[in-house]
């Protein structure tokens, strides 16, 4: 007897089950042929309006083959007569069919299904939606990712748009807004954070060939996001006509606090992840603590550096939890500092430059002690520069072990925090600064939460959180 004899019953149950379900297809298909023939006028028709009847009616095919799919495999579930009561036990019968429409990327899908009902615990409930994993509600949860990773690029109105021209749904742009900020509420920073695998096999691309571990960077700083008062909710008084049209609230630009961690490849930013929030300085550090805690970042297998501004809230986080990693106080920072040191001095002059450039190339052949010997012995030439060469000497002083910076370019070390300024960019400004657009900060912290998982990559893992958060809530 030949090996291809050797069917098991399973797999002929299995291949009847497919030829009948191929069946009820094609009978749906020559459905959805007689829409398209009544629709289109001519079939010579030329091709654009071939295509736009076709686009049109994509989703009534597609939506109806998902249909039968899952009402032909779910024969016996559809046509159950009797369930235990999830509470009691109680054996309970089949009340009349309830149809349900629910909407998918694909289309709308219809489905009949038995409705049980106990009257001791007064509680009714559908095996069959459980057994399909539908999200409560209409749209279902492909179509809610979708249109959640567009309302994170878009401003609602827009995205609204955008996605029905797209796809042929509609989702009006109050849903759009009331999805993200439900999909993102009470994100944590560990929730968009990616594995501390998946940054290890980040750092072990780079490190790839190489002699020395690659620079891990932190960077730290603040960006301002525009943000109305809670106050501003709700419709103003006064009938719509001669309402107003100014807003009765004053916004307020707010510090988005923000760390970033990326790699250097040569001249390449490798990025690895961020959290970005409205937040004050304490949340920050509990933050950058729960990533240090949780282990994400491995420490041994890259050379840890960390380059940021002067503000000293910083550097306390960075000293408390990473006090190995490379501390660079950024270049351009200090440069700027140097320069309004010098104005105040020496007016705007030549000398003023003259002595900036002397400085930085101290600065950067290691020299600030030279510096801060230079700054003490300067005669101050009015009240006012005495007190900016005394805050100079003191900054410097400050960071004296954070400015070598010619030995900082031989490690390969970044000398500016261009990383942490980038992301302030593509995951705040992008989306938060759009004209005329002011965040309740809640809701300001739910867009930059869903953007850092974006670029962490983690964008999948916060929707399988948003569904497993809609199953414990329709339990
Ligand atoms: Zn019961």
């Amino acid at each position: 007897m030949g090996l291809a004899e050797i069917i098991s019953l399973p797999e002929v149950r299995a291949s009847k089950q497919w030829d009948q379900l191929r069946q009820a297809l094609h009978t749906r298909f020559d459905e959805w042929l007689d829409e398209v023939q009544e629709q289109l006028s001519e079939p010579t028709a030329p091709l654009s309006e071939v295509t736009e009847t076709v686009w049109n009616l994509r989703q009534d095919l597609t939506g109806s083959l998902s249909e039968t799919i899952v009402t032909e495999a779910h024969l016996a579930e559809r046509s159950r007569t009797q369930a235990p009561c999830p509470q009691c036990d109680r054996l309970l019968t089949a009340r009349a069919p309830v149809a349900r429409t629910v909407e998918t990327m694909v289309g709308p899908v219809e489905l009949e299904r038995p409705y049980f009902y106990c009257r001791s615990c007064r509680c009714g409930f559908y095996p069959f939606d459980e057994v399909l994993d539908l999200a409560p509600g209409r749209k279902q949860l492909d179509l809610q990712k979708a249109a959640a990773r567009l309302a994170i690029e878009l401003p609602y109105e827009e995205a609204h748009q955008v996605f029905g021209d797209l796809t042929g749904v509609n989702i009006g742009s109050e849903r759009l807004h009331t999805l993200t900020n439900q999909v993102a509420d009470g994100l944590t920073v560990l929730e968009v954070a990616p594995s501390r695998q998946e940054i290890e096999q980040r750092v072990a691309e780079v490190a790839a060939g190489k002699w020395r571990r690659p620079v891990v960077v932190l960077g730290i700083d603040g960006a301002f996001v525009p943000t109305c008062p809670d106050g501003a909710r709700g419709r103003r008084p006064g009938q719509a006509r001669y309402r107003a049209k100014q807003a009765r609230w004053t916004g307020q630009w707010r510090d988005a606090k923000g760390f970033r961690f990326y790699l250097i490849d040569e001249h390449r930013i490798i990025h690895l992840m961020s959290w970005h929030q409205v937040q004050n300085e304490t949340q920050l550090g509990e933050a950058l603590r729960a990533v240090k805690e949780a282990g994400l970042i491995p420490e041994d297998e890259g050379r840890l550096c960390v380059v940021c501004d002067g503000a000293s809230w910083i550097w306390k986080h960075v000293q408390s939890l990473f006090p190995d990693a490379r501390q660079v106080l950024d270049y351009y920072h200090c440069a700027e500092y140097l320069h309004e040191m010098a104005k105040v001095q020496y007016g705007a002059s030549e000398r003023a430059l003259e002595w900036v450039e002397a400085t930085l190339t101290r600065l950067y052949l290691g020299k600030v002690g030279w510096v801060l010997g230079g700054l003490s012995r300067m005669q101050a030439t009015s009240e006012e520069a005495a007190k900016a060469i005394s805050n100079c000497w003191e900054y410097l002083n400050e960071h004296r072990d954070r400015t070598h910076y010619r030995q900082l370019r031989r490690g390969g070390y970044p000398l500016g925090s261009g990383g942490i300024e980038a992301s302030h960019k593509f995951i705040c400004h992008a989306r938060l600064k759009r004209s005329g657009a002011w965040w309740y900060v809640a809701n300001s912290n739910h867009m930059l939460a869903l953007r850092c998982a974006k670029y962490n990559g983690t964008f999948d893992q916060v929707f399988v959180r948003h569904q497993l958060r809609l199953r414990e809530v329709s339990e």
